[in-house]
């Protein structure tokens, strides 16, 4: 489903991301950890352009982009790829200004071109797949934390992507709040979406995971089942980083 190859990233003189090469299979979760300034972000944002690589491919179902040298993808070429995907962020970016129901079917009428009756029909479905069918018409402001980002997660599976991408969606969360935002991810997990989840969540990753990658340093220095990794890292550097964080 996912496939990248040779991914560099550069914000100025910075290079970020350094020559990043990962596979994802259909219906798998892959779970990235790794050290704050690692790469993490930067590499999730390049997987639906919000960032875009310096060099590389990238390929997400059946849309494959080059970059570097000269190569830079058209714009409808961009959106394509970007339709892909659907983005938790770590903060829940719900517009404010509109109810549960009009967040999560925003998108489904502004980019699918759905009518809003159909959009509000899918919308209703996926707030009650995510436990709050009775909050459809709450704003933002009257919800908790953890439902918010449950808004979060059914609004980026509104536009039925073949990715869910997770840029930490729990860790601006009041503790009390992660286990409901990590169960939703585990039920969709297991009814087999493809997922990319950057989380400092070791418990998560070790249960829901197929993969884990650690990165350092802007490339991935340990791929492999959750237990390979987390219990049996091959690296110093990968022993040092989970020594931290135990
Ligand atoms: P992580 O998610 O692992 O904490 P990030 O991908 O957020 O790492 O950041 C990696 C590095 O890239 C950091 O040094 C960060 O300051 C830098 N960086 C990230 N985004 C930008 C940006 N938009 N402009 C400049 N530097 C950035």
């Amino acid at each position: 489903m996912i496939r990248i190859q040779n991914l560099h990233k550069s914000f100025g003189t910075q290079e970020v991301l350094k020559g990043v090469d990962l596979e994802v299979q259909q219906g798998k979760v892959l779970v990235i950890i790794g050290p704050s300034g690692s790469g993490k972000t930067t590499l999730l944002r390049c997987l639906n352009l919000l960032e875009t690589p310096t060099k590389g491919v990238l390929r997400i179902s059946d849309v494959q982009l080059e970059f570097g040298e000269g190569r830079k993808p058209k714009p409808s070429e961009v959106l394509a790829l970007r339709k892909k995907t659907g983005m938790v962020f770590q903060a829940y970016y719900l517009f404010p200004h509109m109810t549960a129901l009009q967040n999560v079917m925003e998108a489904q009428v502004q980019v699918l071109k759905k009518s809003k009756e159909e959009a509000r029909r899918v919308a209703l479905e996926l707030l009650n797949k995510v436990g709050l069918g009775d909050r459809a018409d709450f704003y933002p402001h009257q919800l908790s934390g953890g439902q918010q980002q449950r808004v979060g997660i059914a609004r980026a599976m509104a536009v039925s992507p073949d990715v869910l991408l997770f840029d930490e969606p729990t860790s601006a969360l009041d503790p009390e709040l992660v286990g409901e935002v990590l169960k939703v991810m585990k039920e969709l997990a297991r009814e087999g979406r493809t997922m990319v989840v950057v989380t400092h969540e070791m418990k998560f990753a070790a249960e829901v995971a197929d993969r884990v990658v650690l990165m350092d340093e802007g490339i991935i220095i340990e791929s492999g089942t959750p237990d390979q990794v987390l219990n049996h890292p091959s690296s110093d550097r990968a022993r040092s980083f989970l020594n931290r964080i135990a």
